[in-house]
């Protein structure tokens, strides 16, 4: 497809247009949060300012509005991601909230001393300490299919973990870290072919990758809102529908039961009984404005239009001297994850902060995998459509220059 045009998308977003410590802004910390068109901060905007009531309660018409922009978002969101039903679709705050609503509702009922739930070197901590917690409860252990130098998973290896014991398989579709693309698909039939359930963490594949969670063949499929031009607070968590049915609530309240007597309580049919209490309303009309957004670019755009920007960044910064990459899979996203010898990563992000340059340093909530590799942090520039290559001309300047102070 043809690539996007950085002047025509780049005043979609108001706060790329501001100056850091005097400098023009160089937003590389997109897999962190990304950053909000327009038409997402308005549709919050609209809701709160026209039309904000509380959703599912009122009869009024400012509720009959609100709910339809609700569950209008939910049916964007649904064909944004491929799903068969809008009710496959489980609002959540997160990411975070999503993995813990499938581990506490699906796992923990299932486990039993002597299973196992299998994961990966390179998942977030997001997609490892809810596992611990369920497997701490029930005496079940935590494998681990392990990567190569490159950060590549190795599937051989994966595949051959995919033992009886193992209840589920949780993995990331893309690593925040490396940026490595995981062969889902593959991954998913593998475990498809054992009866193992298998949950993939899409936090970095939704904004950058065209997503079809009914050909990737998995039980569960999470992500984030605010990384995929979305306000904060929000995730939605895609389950077959048999799961969802099957499956306990986790949290209990309002909005999400049936019938309530104090003998029992029937509740709600899927996805409303995971969605107690009052939901980021303002949050989910946004997100479903940021998929239509994503959607009216073209994910295949995006993608395309990412790639060359990292093909770009990478040969550049591969000039700078003392510089050392982590992460060189076959099939990457526009994440570099980098080090400069003798230069800590926090001193180096401080100081690229200083010429306007905004990347994050640290662990990227992945311990493991720098334990993997050794460091405990790195500086990782991690980019979106909306940057341009005069950006990561400043990004290697600046970079060039943090090295001379500093190495
Ligand atoms: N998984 C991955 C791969 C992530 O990058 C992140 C966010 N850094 C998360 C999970 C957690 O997302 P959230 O904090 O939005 O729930």
């Amino acid at each position: 497809p043809p690539l996007l045009d950085p002047a025509v998308v780049r005043p979609d977003f108001p706060v790329l247009a501001r100056e850091v410590h005097g400098k023009p802004l160089v937003y590389l910390d997109s897999a962190n949060t990304g950053q909000k068109p327009r038409a997402v901060i308005e549709a919050v905007d609209a809701y709160y300012s026209q039309y904000n009531a509380n959703v599912a309660r009122a009869v009024h018409a400012l509720g009959e509005e609100a709910t339809t922009a609700y569950e209008g978002a939910r049916d964007t969101l649904a064909k944004f991601l491929g799903a068969n039903s809008r009710d496959e679709l489980v609002f959540t705050s997160g990411t975070t909230h999503a993995i813990n609503l499938v581990a506490y509702s699906y796992a923990l009922p299932r486990l039993q001393p002597g299973d196992s739930i299998l994961v990966t070197t390179m998942e977030h901590h997001a997609n490892i300490v809810p596992w611990q917690l369920v497997c701490e409860r029930t005496g079940a252990t935590l494998k681990v299919a392990p990567i190569n130098e490159a950060g590549e998973l190795l599937v051989e290896r994966f595949v051959e973990l995919l033992t009886p014991d193992v209840k589920l398989a949780a993995f990331t579709h893309v690593s925040n870290v490396l940026g490595t693309i995981n062969p889902v698909r593959e991954l998913a039939k593998a475990c498809r072919e054992r009866g193992i359930a298998s949950l993939i963490d899409g936090s970095q594949a939704a904004p950058h990758l065209p997503l079809d969670v009914k050909s990737i063949g998995c039980d569960f499929y999470a992500v984030t809102g605010h990384k995929m031009a979305g306000p904060t607070g929000t995730g939605v968590l895609w389950a077959r529908a048999e799961h969802l049915e099957a499956m306990p609530p986790f949290f209990g309240g309002g909005d999400m039961i049936r019938k309530v007597r104090f003998s029992g309580t029937v509740f709600a049919d899927p996805p409303h009984k995971f969605e107690a209490g009052t939901p980021n309303i303002a949050g989910f009309i946004g997100l479903g404005a940021a998929a239509e957004y994503l959607s009216g670019l073209g994910m295949a755009r995006i993608d395309a239009t990412e790639h060359a920007l990292l093909e770009y960044a990478t040969d550049a910064l591969k000039q700078v001297p003392g510089l050392r990459i982590f992460g060189e899979a076959a099939h990457k996203a526009a994440v570099i994850s980098f080090l400069i010898d003798g230069v800590q990563s926090h001193d180096m992000a401080t100081m690229l902060d200083l010429e306007g340059v905004a990347v994050r340093s640290g662990h990227h909530c992945a311990h493991p995998l720098m334990d993997f590799y050794g460091v405990p942090a790195t500086a990782r520039a991690s980019m979106a459509f909306y940057n341009t290559r005069e950006e990561i001309d400043r990004f290697v300047e600046a970079l060039t220059k943090v090295r001379k102070l500093l190495a």
